[in-house]
């Protein structure tokens, strides 16, 4: 009988105890309001804010909260961090949580932003040779570890809607794909059945997008609507798709239909029937 007790209260030490503590915490966090200044900044950054349900705001806005009071964000190369850069940067992260239970991306602890493009050393192998080279940078989402972004570039994202780019939505979507184990273009389905063509669909449309990048396909309309840096890999596939889903929204609907209609599944969220067509979300 004693065993028996003290079993029980190792599994409540070990187990029940964080597992209540870390609910009770999300739901602190997502309940603390956002300030006047900072649902000024959120409507900003997003177009799309004012477009959605009074329901779907005030979910968004507690997905704001919950990143801004649950993540650090470290401003690299001397940028200081603003109220703007966080929240801009929380918004793309909460708009892709958006209708979906959620723990607000749990195994990201850190965003680091320069302020602008920046250089990063990379390191290969192969067999007994290493090499080592420097690479460009507007982000990167490293797998169980931070997210990087470019300021200057999310910026200019932003402001240039038309391009179909916004580099937090793409490294955010790095983040949603990796919550399964693997950058693998899929990412975690929430309900039973759900995902069931994802894998057909985007599979078609990624092959589509690679013969495009190497000069097969005579298909002119694609360039422009998704970024040819998605025929790298699937992951990548899925963050560009990402990107233009919210972004360009009736473009991607328009010339992929059935792309469009995976992502408005996984999103739970149509842009191209919330924006009118000449507002695009930056
Ligand atoms: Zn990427």
């Amino acid at each position: 009988m004693k065993m028996f007790l003290a079993i029980v209260a190792v599994a409540l030490l070990v187990w029940v105890v964080p597992y209540l503590w870390g609910r009770w915490r999300l739901r602190y966090l997502r309940s603390r309001p956002l300030s006047s200044l900072q649902k000024r900044l959120l409507t900003h950054a997003l177009p799309l804010y004012r477009h959605l349900s009074r329901q779907q705001q005030s979910e968004l806005e507690s997905n704001v909260s919950l990143f801004l009071h649950d993540k650090e964000f470290v401003g690299c190369e001397g940028l200081t961090i603003t109220e703007e850069i966080r929240v801009t940067i929380s918004a793309f992260a909460g708009l892709l949580l958006l209708q979906r239970e959620h723990r607000g991306y749990p195994d990201l602890r850190t965003v680091l932003v320069y302020p602008g493009t920046y250089v990063a050393r990379e390191t290969h192998v192969e067999g007994y040779i290493e090499t080592t080279s420097d690479s460009a940078r507007e982000g990167e989402a490293h797998y169980l570890g931070p997210v990087v972004i470019s300021w200057s570039d999310l910026q200019e994202d932003m402001g240039h809607p038309e391009h179909g780019r916004n580099v937090a939505l793409h490294e955010f979507a790095h983040k949603l794909d990796e919550e399964d184990g693997a950058f693998d273009g899929r990412p975690v389905f929430s309900g039973a059945g759900e995902g069931r063509n994802w894998a057909a669909v985007l599979g078609r449309e990624y092959q589509r997008l690679q013969a495009i990048s190497a000069g097969l396909s005579d298909d002119e309309e694609t360039p422009g609507v998704l970024d040819l840096y998605g025929a790298v890999s699937p992951a990548e596939f899925f963050a560009v798709a990402t990107e233009a889903f919210f972004v360009t929204p009736h473009a991607l609907r328009h010339y992929h239909a059935a792309l469009y209609g995976e992502l408005r599944g996984f999103y739970r969220l149509d842009p191209a029937e919330l924006l009118p067509e000449n507002l695009q979300v930056s």
